[in-house]
């Protein structure tokens, strides 16, 4: 089996490690492919994405990172690029034209439009309270509906290969802290946004990040998400978030096992420019 990765971050955004890091890291534990995703300079000040300058180094870098592995591994350059409605997102021109191989569709983070600002969801878990106080007036439902709506929008406006950790909005909802992903209504909007995902031509990837870094006791999406994803005929691809390179593989058998346990006989890969299926084994 064709094990691969797609999502990675690296020293220039919010990355520890070289690009070369992960890719001697990928080679030591068997995977064939990798690709790299570090964040898109967004169009706010952050301090955890590619600096505009950075960007077009980072692009003009990964010819000569393909060639250095070329008879080892399999290396493609991506991007993970923020929805923000009126500010950014993966549809944009500029993501398309710096001769990348694919992108990843992300939502971190809700505009709080009394503050003027962006909060993440993926960040401390008092910026999460901020948000919900602050923004939504302490309603989690109406919080989470817009979290899925932002996935929505940037859904409809297409222009990336993977949908990112899509349901993101529960890192910072360990032990039920903020809502239950077993409600009605959380399940009706999660389930929403998984029926519109269908209907495009995106892979959602099952994501272990949450869990190397320590956020979450599960991946993304959750299992119950995940056998949507089966009915709903979504393909599927594995990714780790890799912030470190020791990572690049985490949770990889688990995921697997937990794919097949919900019914998935196959996998997604991405090579010389399409997605394939391959057979889990
Ligand atoms: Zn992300
Ligand atoms: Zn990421």
């Amino acid at each position: 089996m064709i094990l691969s990765n797609y999502h990675s971050h690296f020293n220039l955004d919010d990355g520890y490690g070289e690009l070369s890091d992960y890719a001697e890291s990928a080679i030591e534990r068997g995977l064939s492919i990798i690709g790299v995703s570090p964040h898109a300079p967004l169009c706010y000040l952050n301090d955890w994405t590619l600096s505009e300058a950075n960007l077009d180094a980072y692009a003009a870098s990964i010819p000569g990172f393909k060639a250095d592995y070329e008879d080892r591994l399999e290396i493609y350059g991506g991007l993970e690029v923020d929805f923000i409605p009126g500010g950014m997102g993966p549809a944009d021109v500029r993501y398309h034209s710096l001769g990348l191989d694919y992108r990843i569709g992300s939502v971190h983070s809700i505009e709080d439009t009394s503050r003027g600002e962006h909060l993440s969801v993926d960040g401390p878990l008092a910026e999460m309270e901020l948000l919900l106080q602050e923004t939504f007036g302490g309603d989690i439902k109406a919080l989470v509906r817009r979290y899925f709506e932002l996935e929505m929008e940037m859904l409809e406006l297409g222009g990336f290969d993977i949908l990112g950790h899509c349901d993101l909005v529960k890192k910072r909802n360990i032990d039920n802290r903020f809502f239950n992903q077993d409600e009605k209504w959380y399940r009706n909007e999660a389930l929403q946004m998984l029926q519109l995902a269908s209907k495009k031509d995106v892979v959602v990837e099952v994501n272990t990040g949450g869990l190397s870094r320590g956020a979450t006791v599960e991946v993304y999406p959750s299992r119950w998400m995940l056998e949507h994803c089966y009915e709903l005929k979504i393909p599927i691809t594995l990714s780790s978030d890799a912030h470190n390179p020791d990572h690049i593989d985490y949770y990889f058998q688990e995921s697997i096992n937990l794919l097949k346990s919900v019914g998935y006989g196959e996998i997604y890969f991405f090579s010389k420019g399409q997605w394939r299926s391959q057979p889990i084994l």
